[in-house]
């Protein structure tokens, strides 16, 4: 207890020290709540949980916060892990504590259900969306570096997957927020818990070249220093061996050994100003042997995420190639420290705001902020990285990036162009909304769709904010309404045709269809059957002015003495849209949509078979027969269509079961037969029900239903087989 106490005595002399003038009673006030409210709870370590709160704290310090960001890396845990409320908090500690502390919760609360790579990309961008005072993330990533230093007390599932997401997720966004210190720090703690292996071969080399590598080390400062100090340059001269991450990636990227990483040693000048960085650079040349093409002046054009350095590689005498990086003490803060670092250099200046120029990127990325004063400066950072984008759920998960404003509609789209064909209505968050709804982060979305859908309609066009939509509701106008079109144009223009006595091939004909087309004022036939589906035109008009054409063409024709014989024009059908089967199977109006076997009726080729459109967007694929067919009416809308494609290939798994009166190798006859069949066993398990009779259970794969009822047939001769069938739901 007392250990705490006195941790706590130390901190507040940091802050001190580091913060004048902060309320050192209201930053005690917040230690004593978070203690008072974790009360007895202890951490995996054993010790008081106090502890963790009190060392995010000093992170937040370290990284240069504020008294506000002090007080809620205190309370950070409190809404969560305690009875604390929001209110109370408010009303202890103030709105901008409470709301930062209210936003780090919802931080907590995101879960990473997929681990796919490119859903940690849209995850990463969500949590920072989410945000919208930038001290939430800074000190959501101050504690998950507290939890990655004492990780090793977690279980190894648990290390492992806190590991995977630090490394995906929180290291990124701490090197897009230019905090490099950290996010070495978080990429080092990372790697050692996914790869031990790899990371225990580089710890045990460097250990065995540690007193090499360190008098290395220091002859190369001592060398720089004694120059630069002949220069009577102000400096600090580092040395230091790269972090392990770096040093792992380029041994498993590059596939080399330790021995074979040649640019393990790193050096940093830090100077005090930029001329001198130029200086020391030459200064640097001279000593040791520049290598070509490795020069980069980080100074003149800094890195996306401000970080401004000069960087060179050379060779010593000893033949050894090292990187010196030359910086000012400011340019070292934000390497170290980034978006923090601005801010601690701002208040610094009493809130002075000469250099726009230094704050252009946290502009480019933050929305704009009042520059009324340093207090504020924080409190009117609002992350705008990604505030053109809102990120949603699917219900299974899976994080959908749409832009910002966007309805159910784009989400529809974003899914399937078939999905947002056939939607019906949409539920957000488990209710049920408008089409014209705007998604907020972190909405769970869900689409209801039909077959009987008609399909977009001209408004949707004005509730809708993605590209992709538009395009794929313009398509649709466009093509899968003009086909229709075209067909029932077509079909009444023939039957115009038949009922007035004429042939198509008379209006084919190479001297009536261009005069027709004129007269009738289309470009195509095509056009004009799209005219008359919609109906634009009448079937009715539309022949008659074509009959006068035919007929004057019909007396031309008999003016002129030899009538040629013209090629007959072939009128190209409008273009089917073939849709591929997808494993094998042809969905009724969602074309190319995920299609799955449902486990209960488990369909072969062969099987009449209808699908389900599932909650999770895939159709999932069930024999007619299915009881979960027959008996579920509740929602018919949901299911579609479907027929097995010819060009059935491949197998199919099944499963089929087998009463039989048990006797020895039963089983092993059984799966004889089956091999002998050439059927490949996915699984099986044969049970004794006890009364002398066995019930078996297999799961195989076949072509189609044929072949299936060729085994079956074949498992009744087996001796003791009483019956087979097939599972029915
Ligand atoms: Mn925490």
């Amino acid at each position: 207890m007392s250990d705490v106490l006195e941790k706590y005595r130390q901190f507040e002399s940091a802050i001190i020290r580091t913060i004048p003038g902060a309320n050192t009673d209201r930053i005690r006030s917040a230690f004593e709540f978070a203690r008072l409210h974790h009360g007895t709870q202890l951490r995996k370590d054993g010790t008081e949980f106090v502890t963790h709160p009190l060392a995010v704290a000093e992170i937040v310090l370290e990284i240069g916060l504020d008294e506000d960001s002090l007080c809620a890396a205190f309370l950070h845990d409190c809404i969560e892990d305690t009875d604390a409320t929001f209110e109370e908090i408010e009303k202890l500690f103030g709105p901008d504590v409470a709301i930062i502390v209210d936003g780090v919760t919802k931080l907590t609360r995101v879960t990473y259900t997929s681990k796919e790579e490119e859903q940690m990309e849209n995850l990463r961008k969500m949590l920072i969306a989410m945000v919208r005072d930038i001290r939430v993330i800074l000190i959501k990533i101050a504690d998950r570096l507290h939890n990655m230093r004492t990780i090793e007390y977690q279980t190894a599932e648990k290390q492992r997957e806190k590991a995977l997401e630090t490394m995906e997720i929180y290291a990124p966004i701490a090197h897009r927020l230019g905090m490099q210190k950290i996010k070495w720090e978080l990429e080092d703690l990372s790697i050692d818990y996914l790869d031990p292996i790899g990371c225990g071969k580089i710890k045990r080399g460097l250990r065995r070249q540690q007193a090499r590598d360190e008098s290395f080390l220091s002859r190369v400062r001592e060398m720089i220093q004694a120059r630069l100090l002949e220069e009577e340059i102000k400096c600090k001269v580092e040395g230091r061996i790269k972090h392990l991450y770096s040093i792992y990636r380029k041994m498993y990227e590059q596939n080399k050994e330790l021995a074979e990483v040649l640019d393990l040693y790193a050096f940093r000048v830090i100077v005090d100003d930029i001329e001198d960085c130029y200086y020391v650079m030459g200064l640097v040349h001279e000593l040791f042997h520049p290598i070509p093409g490795k020069i980069k002046d980080y100074i003149s054009t800094p890195k996306p995420n401000d970080y401004r350095s000069l960087h060179t590689s050379v060779i010593g005498s000893e033949g050894v190639p090292f990187e010196v990086q030359i910086r000012t003490v400011e340019m070292h803060q934000t390497a170290e420290y980034g978006i923090a670092a601005h801010w601690k250099y701002k208040e610094g200046r009493e809130g002075k705001v000469a250099d726009e120029e230094k704050f252009a990127w946290v502009r480019r990325q933050l929305e704009s902020y009042q520059e009324s004063d340093a207090q504020d400066f924080f409190q009117a950072l609002k992350i705008d990285m990604f505030a053109d984008e809102v990120f949603v759920y699917t219900p299974g998960g899976d994080v959908v990036s749409l832009p910002a404003g966007a309805t159910p509609i784009d989400f529809a789209y974003s899914i399937h162009s078939a999905i947002g064909n056939t939607m019906t209505g949409a539920i957000v968050n488990r209710r049920m909304v408008t089409f014209s709804h705007i998604l907020q982060n972190g909405d769970i979305v869900e689409i209801l769709t039909s077959k009987s859908s008609k399909g977009p309609t001209r408004d949707w066009l004005n509730m809708i904010k993605s590209t992709e939509a538009r395009n794929k509701i313009r398509q649709f106008f466009k093509k899968e309404k003009r086909e229709e079109n075209i067909l029932h144009g077509k079909m009444n223009f023939e039957a115009e045709l038949k009922r007035q006595n004429l042939q198509m091939s008379d209006v084919l004909r190479e001297d009536v269809l261009p005069k027709a087309l004129a007269r009738v004022s289309f470009s195509s036939l095509e056009d004009m059957f799209a005219a008359i589906g919609y109906g634009g035109v009448s079937s009715q008009k539309a022949v008659n002015k074509i009959r006068e054409e035919i007929r004057n063409a019909d007396k031309l024709k008999k003016k002129e003495p030899e009538p040629e014989p013209s090629p007959v024009m072939v009128l190209k059908p409008p273009r089917e849209q073939k849709a591929k089967p997808v494993k094998g199977v042809m969905v009724e109006s969602l074309p190319g949509c995920l299609v799955k076997f449902a486990k209960c009726c488990a369909p072969v080729p062969g099987d009449p078979i209808i699908g389900f459109v599932t909650r999770g967007f895939g159709v999932s694929v069930h024999r007619q027969d299915c009881v979960n067919y027959l008996r579920s009416k509740k929602e018919p809308d949901r299911w579609v269509n479907s027929t097995w494609a010819d060009t059935e290939s491949g197998t199919y798994s099944t499963e089929i079961q087998i009463s039989a009166s048990d006797r020895k190798s039963l089983a092993m006859d059984i799966m004889t037969v089956l091999n002998a069949l050439d059927i490949k066993i996915e699984s099986f398990s044969a049970r004794n029900l006890g009364d002398g009779t066995a019930f078996i259970s297999a799961t195989i794969e076949v072509k189609n239903r044929d072949e299936l009822v060729r085994a079956m047939a074949r498992l009744m001769s087996v001796q003791g087989v009483t019956d087979t069938r097939r599972v029915d739901g």
